[in-house]
């Protein structure tokens, strides 16, 4: 299986920043935002509560105790749900697969994202950079091939952190890491593991498989790959597609650009992404939009609305083409976007007859494919051949040359 990139995202002290941009005030002192009763418990600390030792959990009094000047703000629930639906909106711009995994958490699966946008850590600078101008707040991120290693990587520098663990690095990084840094072995089960003299993820990855096997059942498989710095757990976009409205992608380019196939490719690219999104969606929309943006930062947007429902990507594609090839670029180009309105939400049918239904297949079978191994990086060389043959619109049966032999699931 092709190596996987994985982003995990955690906000630093979410609650008491979030207060901390709402009210300047409150900036650089130290706060804890707490419940509304009466016996409450702190739920979050800013850096600065924190550096006097003030921690989550705590009653208000221990805290109080710890850090005489501390400001308590009651929380206010309403306050960090809109806050964090703008960001998780955000981090949808980069990949369709984000999994919000609490309130200021998520992970992203960024390997079909990494052609369009450059390096996972590239994204992670954007991501940054959004998240601080349009909120005030930081965020730690993690780079790793699985979700587990995600997890783990953002733990490691807080707050502000960016922290990449490559596969090579993976088996000296478990060697000598205690097991109760994974997320997922708990204080109880650290203890029953410390019962077989298990510490280190290294000795857990090595333990024979039986023994765990007769002391954790089917869980003592798992463990194991843990120890080892396995994880094939996907990323699981948990998306309410009846409240989408519109689904589309734009991207800020590397650099400028004007050579109309460089365009071009990159325009099939969000085609793609905004294909694969409505697809998993079950939506199909009648309206095309494309958004240019030149280098001296003017923005154009442009639209147009066909007779039939689209959702294929080479649909998609042929429309925000078709718009392009209308205009006359005076600038060269530096935000590209297409997006999809007009939706009909009609779950995920398949045409039955003929070639509809051929075509949705092999759309189908592509996306099992996209969705596994991300195919951009060959898309972009296929793409630039096929347009210097003439052909615009990509075929329905078209693999990218790359993986042509991959048994699809
Ligand atoms: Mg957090």
């Amino acid at each position: 299986m092709k190596t996987r990139t994985i982003m995990h995202i955690d906000m630093n002290a979410f609650f008491a920043s979030v207060e901390q941009q709402a009210n300047p005030a409150l900036r650089g002192k130290p706060v804890a935002v707490t419940g509304s009763g009466a016996r409450t418990i702190i739920t979050t600390a800013s850096y600065e509560a924190r550096a006097c030792g003030v921690k989550t959990g705590m009653t208000v009094r221990e805290a109080q105790q710890r850090c005489r000047e501390l400001i308590l703000v009651v929380g206010d629930n309403r306050k960090y749900t809109a806050t964090s639906t703008a960001i998780m909106t955000l981090l949808g711009d980069y990949t369709p697969e984000v999994e919000v995994f609490s309130i200021d958490e998520a992970f992203l699966d960024l390997t079909a994202s990494l052609a369009l946008f450059g390096s996972a850590e590239t994204i992670a600078a954007r991501i940054k950079t959004r998240i601080r101008q349009n909120h005030g707040l930081t965020c730690s991120i993690g780079i790793a091939p699985n979700k587990l290693l995600a997890k783990l990587a953002s733990e490691m520098r807080k707050p502000d952190g960016l922290t990449v663990i490559t596969p090579g690095e993976v088996t000296a990084l478990m060697e000598h890491l205690p097991v109760s840094e994974l997320c997922g072995i708990g204080g109880k089960t650290a203890r029953q593991l410390a019962l077989l003299n298990i510490r280190s993820c290294g000795e857990l990855g090595r333990f024979p498989l039986a023994v765990l096997r007769k002391k954790f059942g089917i869980v003592g498989e798992r463990l194991q790959q843990m120890g080892r710095g396995i994880d094939t757990a996907p990323v699981v976009a948990d998306v309410d597609a009846a409240a989408v409205k519109s689904v589309g992608h734009s991207t800020t380019l590397d650099r400028d650009i004007s050579d109309p196939q460089q365009i071009h490719a990159c325009l099939l690219q969000l085609a793609e992404m905004v294909g694969r999104r409505a697809r998993r969606y079950g939506v199909t929309g009648r309206t095309v939009h494309l958004t240019i943006r030149y280098a001296d930062f003017t923005t154009f947007g442009w639209q147009t609305t066909g007779a039939r429902q689209l959702q294929r990507s080479e649909e998609i594609f042929a429309a925000a083409r078709q718009l392009l090839d209308a205009l006359v670029l005076t600038q060269p180009v530096r935000l590209l976007g297409v997006r999809l309105t007009g939706l009909q939400h009609n779950g995920m049918q398949l045409p039955l007859f003929g070639e509809e239904r051929r075509k949705a297949l092999a759309t189908g079978a592509m996306d099992a494919v996209n969705d596994r191994f991300g195919e951009f990086a060959v898309t972009f060389g296929s793409v630039l051949q096929r347009e210097k043959r003439g052909s615009y619109v990509i075929s329905p049966a078209w693999r990218p040359a790359g993986i042509r032999n991959v048994e699809v699931e």
